[in-house]
């Protein structure tokens, strides 16, 4: 159960920094915690919610990389994002580019950081390698584009809608493929010219990853971000090729890698080559419906609550 209660602001002590919050990104790992399916649960009741942006409202002793009143976003909070403020450690907040609006410095923190990571960390991605985002249109796939096109890599992106498939290809994908259509993969393996994919950013390992294997080149990876359930896979596929299946939590970041990763998104972000697509908007009250469409229909961007 989701409602709306009025608790006293957050107060800063040293190293942290409360955040005026004037839009909220809604995650579907929101909905695993919230539902209790999530491997790390806060003490009940809690205020939901990881990624916001508005401005600073007060800093604490040791704070210097942003003072009152800057525009943030917020990637991680101590106390809640789902809320008109939050309190943050410092090392949560990353100045946001004029250019760029609250809502779209909603949509950051979860989706660019894990598609940061997965490119850069994870598969270790070279420029002029193929890659396949399997599930581009949602929050993290389009900041993988976005991503991957800035880094020179070649692009083949997937979306199950056509209206998915013209956000992906606004994004620069360099092919755009259906995921529900059964040659897919075999059109994303003539895609990435005859030797296989270099790289597949997969979004739902659970319906794909035995489908993946086989399209992956010599020394290809498949980087699992999303999943829903179990698969099978023949090892052999991995074998032949000396492939790797890397998975991934955002959470388990370290702080040294959680800096250079929002550090690289906000001067990507300053410089314009990155371009977060907010598709809905919600009053803060109507979490509980975003809820509902961030599982059940194609999100198509980003859901952002306003508080
Ligand atoms: P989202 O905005 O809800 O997007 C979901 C994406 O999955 C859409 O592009 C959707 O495409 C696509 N999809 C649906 N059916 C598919 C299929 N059969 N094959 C391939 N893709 C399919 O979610 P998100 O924020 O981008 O997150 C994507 C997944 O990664 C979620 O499961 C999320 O929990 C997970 N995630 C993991 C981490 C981590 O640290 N490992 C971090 C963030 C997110 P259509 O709607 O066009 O069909």
């Amino acid at each position: 159960v989701m409602k709306v209660e009025e608790i006293p602001e957050p107060e800063v002590q040293a190293g942290t920094v409360s955040v005026k919050i004037e839009a909220v990104g809604v995650n579907p790992v929101d909905t695993y915690i919230r539902s209790g399916l999530y491997g790390v649960l806060p003490l009940l009741p809690y205020t939901p919610g990881m990624d916001a942006a508005g401005t600073v409202a007060a800093v604490g002793d040791g704070v210097s990389h942003v003072a009152v009143g800057d525009r943030v976003f917020v990637a991680g909070t101590i106390s809640g994002a789902y809320a008109e403020q939050c309190l943050c450690a410092s090392n949560q907040v990353y100045p946001l580019a004029d250019s760029v609006s609250s809502a779209q410095g909603a949509a950051l923190g979860v989706p660019y950081g894990t598609a940061y990571r997965a490119i850069h960390h994870r598969a270790r991605v070279r420029p002029n390698e193929s890659v396949l985002i399997h599930g581009a249109s949602g929050g993290v796939g389009i900041a993988a584009v976005q991503l991957l096109k800035a880094h020179g890599a070649t692009v083949i992106a997937t979306a199950g809608s056509d209206e998915g498939m013209a956000l992906v290809q606004a994004q620069g994908a360099d092919y755009v493929l259906n995921h529900h259509e059964p040659e897919h993969l075999s059109q994303a393996h003539a895609a990435a010219g005859g030797g296989g994919i270099d790289v597949i950013l997969e979004m739902l390992a659970n319906v794909n990853l035995g489908n993946d294997l086989p399209v992956l080149g010599k020394h290809g990876r498949v980087v699992v971000i999303g999943s829903r359930g179990e698969v099978t896979i023949n090892p052999r596929d991995l074998m032949t090729r000396d492939a790797a299946i890397l998975g991934m939590t955002l959470m388990n970041v370290e702080d040294e890698d959680r800096a250079e990763i929002y550090g690289a998104i906000a001067s990507e972000l300053a410089a314009g080559s990155l371009n977060p697509i907010v598709s809905k908007e919600y009053a803060l009250q109507d979490a509980p419906q975003a809820h509902v469409d961030v599982m059940e229909s194609s999100p198509n961007g980003k859901l952002v609550l306003i508080p």
